[in-house]
């Protein structure tokens, strides 16, 4: 069986101590790729830099919208210039956040465009982070759908109404879901998971942070998607094998794994 964690912040100062054991264990239990995901100019070039040091690992550069405010002059034009690293398969984390209050939405509205320009000029996929900005977010990839057509992307750590999934769905995007998706109080967002097609799933840890259940509360790491995949294996009512290849063929094909 083969699990695929297309997102992971293993650049993360929590890995620094341990990171090889980290991997060591996500291959134990089947992990073939790891996707490491920036958030800052710095935090590309790290992610770079461990894709090139461990071969279970790609890379995505980008900003994220939480951290665009205290994005330097010269922080996108680094992000450009590492981005058509080979190494590099997506553009992000990007996308728009109600829920903090650290960037003006207007400056995190010209970062997410700037990266889906990016993303369509050399032919990368683009990881969306949303967070209660559900309706901005679709507006936004709708206007770009409208221009250029059917986007790369992923909605990342899904946590929308069927509305949301729906509209992402029909715009070309995937649906990813995380750890979130096994806690207790999520039945909501395990109906919205219910509905998805298969061939537009994927899964996720947004490692360290939010570990799935049974693992909940500790440092989240790649080994522990299979948690999330096993949730979402009976969500679909079929084995986990079954949403292993599902998940690990969809990553292929989107971000040209
Ligand atoms: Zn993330």
């Amino acid at each position: 069986m083969e699990l695929i964690d297309t997102h992971a912040h293993l650049d993360d100062e929590k890995f620094a101590a341990d990171l090889p054991a980290v991997l060591d264990r996500a291959v134990e239990v089947g992990v073939s790729q790891i996707i490491t995901i920036a958030t800052t100019a710095p935090s590309s070039q790290t992610s770079l830099e461990l894709a090139a040091r461990h071969p279970l690992l790609r890379a995505s550069v980008g900003i994220q919208p939480n951290h665009v405010a205290q994005a330097g002059p010269g922080d996108w034009d680094q992000v450009v210039k590492l981005a058509e690293h080979p190494s590099v398969v997506a553009l992000g984390e990007t996308g728009l956040d109600r829920y903090w209050d650290y960037t003006p939405f207007a400056a995190q509205e010209d970062y997410f465009a700037r990266h889906l320009e990016l993303a369509r000029r050399i032919q990368r996929a683009v990881v969306i982070h949303c967070r209660e900005a559900e309706a901005d977010t679709v507006r936004m990839l709708r206007a770009d759908f409208e221009r250029h057509g059917p986007v790369r992307a992923v909605m990342h750590s899904f946590t929308g109404d069927l509305a949301t999934a729906r509209a992402c769905l029909e715009m070309g995007l995937y649906i990813s879901f995380a750890g979130m998706l096994t806690y207790k109080n999520a039945q909501a967002l395990r109906a919205v998971a219910a509905e998805m097609p298969l061939d537009r799933l994927l899964v996720e840890t947004d490692s360290p942070y939010l570990a799935p259940v049974p693992v909940r509360g500790q440092r989240n790491e790649p080994a522990h998607v299979r948690h999330t995949a096993a949730c979402l294996a009976e969500v679909k009512g079929g084995p986990l094998e079954m949403i292993a290849e599902w998940t690990s063929r969809n990553a292929r094909e989107l971000f040209g794994l």
